[in-house]
């Protein structure tokens, strides 16, 4: 299928639902999660996949298994500040791994320009009173998130990875691409209403992508929320299969749908490391590339 022909589901703002009429013509394998008993084949590239810490990584419970390529789907913080981007970068420098891809997720909030410019604006008015109202309700949390995303050009923390937002990078011949975006939950960072506009973004997939990285799952596949519906996105699952067909398709977000799935010829991974009670125990996920012929 050529790029922008994917068609919006009627049933997009519902999953369950459209997973209910879609599963019917879906293989859905469970794949068991296995520790690398064996270092990497010289003609492979290894892997290592989490997501989802969520800066509780001086709680991890396990060690990070060493392979050439590390990946994280988002959701590195809280909510974005500027100690918590600077704590996991630190973290991210004590890995072995050559390569080290991030993505964000709709915690990080300090990343999305939606946010940022939003408190930029408000920051200066809150001085005057006059906005005070205007800002979002989070809890207890709204101080902590003004404070995120009053830190100007946050990704100049991160510089121990390469940060993929809707963009790309090869490594050794395999077409990595990585983007924040997920279906509206609870008004977070890189939230995108169900349908269009999150298709909009998973146009810009190239065709030829290897491995791809998002925060949100695509339906049926590790998207099963504790309440027994489903979260993942219509649009996404039918860009990866009928148009990217990626070889692995790795994503977080939603905890409890920790995993490796296969509809028989693409792999998702859910790497999420934190429970749904935010305890980081799911182990990393590994999987091994073969290089591509030259390389
Ligand atoms: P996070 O806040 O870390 O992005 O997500 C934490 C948990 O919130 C997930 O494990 C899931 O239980 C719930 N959640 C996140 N997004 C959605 C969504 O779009 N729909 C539903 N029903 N639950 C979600
Ligand atoms: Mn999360
Ligand atoms: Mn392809
Ligand atoms: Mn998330």
């Amino acid at each position: 299928m050529e790029n922008g022909t994917i068609p919006v589901h009627k049933l997009t703002s519902n999953p369950t639902a459209a997973w209910r009429e879609i599963s019917k013509n879906q293989k859905i394998i469970k794949l068991n999660v296995k520790s690398p008993s064996k270092p990497v084949e010289p003609n492979k590239v290894r892997f290592v996949c989490m997501s989802d810490t969520h800066s509780l990584i001086r709680n991890l419970v396990f060690d990070v298994p060493d392979g050439d390529v590390f990946i994280h789907a988002g959701d590195f913080t809280k909510c974005g500040q500027k100690e918590e981007v600077m704590q996991f970068n630190k973290w991210l420098v004590s890995l072995p791994h050559k390569h080290k891809i991030v993505i964000s997720g709709n915690h990080e909030l300090s990343f999305d320009k939606k946010f940022s410019d939003y408190f930029k604006k408000t920051a200066s008015a809150r001085h005057t009173g006059s906005l005070e109202d205007e800002v979002p309700n989070y809890g207890n949390t709204k101080d902590n998130i003004s404070d995120a995303v009053n830190t100007d050009n946050i990704r100049q923390y991160l510089t121990n990875c390469t940060y993929l937002e809707d963009s790309g990078i090869d490594i050794y011949g395999i077409k990595l691409y990585g983007t924040p975006w997920q279906p509206e939950f609870g008004g977070w960072a890189f939230n995108l209403e169900r349908g269009e506009e999150c298709l909009s973004k998973w146009n810009l997939i190239p065709n030829d992508t290897d491995v791809l990285i998002t925060h949100t799952p695509p339906l049926g596949f590790g998207d099963l929320v504790c309440s027994g519906v489903r979260a993942g996105c219509v649009e996404l699952l039918t860009t990866v299969q009928q148009r990217v067909k990626p070889k692995y398709h790795v994503f977080g977000h939603i905890h409890e749908g920790y995993g490796v799935f296969s509809d028989g010829k693409i792999i998702y991974i859910n790497a999420s490391t934190c429970d749904i009670n935010y305890i980081p125990k799911n182990l990393p996920i590994v999987f091994d590339v073969p290089l591509p012929e030259g390389q």
